[in-house]
């Protein structure tokens, strides 16, 4: 599979400096190159190559393959653009607004750089990266999960929040997931985001936090309509993202690695329970949430599948109603939000951690669940369980011709 790994390089204010020179030629010669790639429509890699790369070459000082690569970024700009663009527009047709338009595309000075084997090899410890001054040899910092077996396919260099990054697309063999005898039940929440069978909580308090500090800033710049508060608006859409992610990725870890070390499985509940429980929350909020879900879901299950931990995916009915210890269900097993009581065998336990408990032990065994329905005047009735994815650096085209 592929995947992409981001490794922070430690850079002194010397190598720095060579780093911002060399993206700020880079990307200098693909906004040279961009006006001709527009104006002829040539947005073929060969096309603009042979018509240019002398031109490159002589103009900006760069080595044989910087310049190539610099063609192939704006090539790849402009056929992903038109892309996207094409997309877009057929959902703006259907609602009728007005379509996009294709424009000349610009590049930002610090925008990345797409560099290959040939320009930039990642060592035990070191890279050495082509510079304007020559190749450097620069420390990283090794995320935990670099997979040891790799092939790096592409490495871009990125200058984000004041650091120097390496996103490094590697490729990765499968590994097939062992038939685990046992699963660790994750339930999603909105208050608490997630809630594992062994009674690990991850709370959504931060992250809330930061979504209603971004959504007041964010009113104010919509409201300032300036330009400057226009860049600020997509810096902040930018850091609440990263945050975002950044959460999820460390909440699928710890419950990948708990997985993986004690051999179980992973049981996730299918999107109806999820929704069912969901109800109450509205606009703005309910689509976060949707969309939080989502991405932790997705998160999980590309962790697991790299780390080869089974994930199975179970029908989420009735997960917050029944008892995971006599297995009864009943809308009246749950007096309050937070709280469990079983009617029939009087345990209780935190609301979601019986859940959590529920869908790790639907996952383990299809056993089928008896379902108390009030409309049925308390008639027991049997339910078997189914078992059943970065801008670089290109500007808005509209900024074009501003600096
Ligand atoms: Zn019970």
């Amino acid at each position: 599979m592929q995947s992409v790994t981001k490794l922070r390089l430690v850079a002194s204010p010397a190598e720095r400096q060579m780093l911002f020179a060399t993206m700020e030629r880079y990307n200098a010669a693909c906004n040279a190159v961009s006006p001709v790639a527009f104006s002829e429509r040539q947005f073929s890699n060969i096309g603009l190559q042979n018509r240019l790369y002398r031109h490159v070459r002589e103009t900006f000082g760069l080595s044989a393959q910087m310049a190539q690569l610099a063609i192939r970024k704006v090539a790849g700009s402009y056929r992903s653009t038109r892309e996207a663009i094409k997309e877009q527009n057929k959902v703006l047709a259907v609602l009728g607004k007005p379509l996009k338009i294709f424009t000349k595309l610009s590049f930002r000075e610090h925008g990345a750089i797409c560099y290959d084997a040939r320009v930039l090899s990642i060592g035990q410890s070191r890279v050495s990266i082509w510079t304007l001054d020559g190749r450097i040899k620069l420390w990283y910092s090794k995320p935990d999960h670099f997979p040891a077996v790799a092939t790096v396919r592409q490495t871009d260099l990125v200058y984000r929040d004041g650091a120097f990054w390496l996103y490094a697309t590697v490729e990765t063999p499968d590994i097939d997931p062992a038939e685990p005898s046992e699963y660790l039940g994750v339930d999603l929440g909105v208050v608490t985001i997630a809630t594992t069978s062994d009674g690990a909580t991850f709370s959504s308090e931060a992250t809330e936090k930061v979504r209603k500090r971004y959504g007041r800033l964010k009113g104010v710049l919509q409201k300032t309509g300036t330009k400057s508060a226009k860049r600020k608006l997509q810096q902040i859409a930018g850091r609440e993202r990263r945050f975002k992610t950044d959460t999820n990725h460390a909440i699928s870890k710890r419950i990948v690695c708990a997985a993986e070390g004690t051999k179980r499985g992973i049981a996730l509940e299918d999107l109806k329970g999820i929704l069912l429980r969901t109800t109450v929350t509205k606009g703005q909020r309910e689509r976060h949430h949707k969309w939080a879900f989502h991405q932790l879901r997705s998160s999980i299950e590309y962790k697991a599948r790299r780390a080869g931990v089974r994930v199975q995916v179970i029908d989420g009915a009735y997960t917050s109603q029944q008892c995971s210890v006599c297995g009864f269900v009943h809308p009246d097993n749950r007096p309050t939000q937070a709280a469990f009581r079983c009617r029939a065998c009087g345990h209780t336990e935190n609301a979601d951690l019986n859940a959590a408990k529920n869908i790790a032990a639907r996952a383990a065994v299809n056993r089928p669940i008896a379902v108390c329905s009030p409309d049925t005047g308390g008639e027991v009735e049997s339910q078997a369980c189914k078992e059943h994815g970065a801008a670089y650096g290109i500007m808005p085209p509209t900024s074009v011709g501003g600096s």
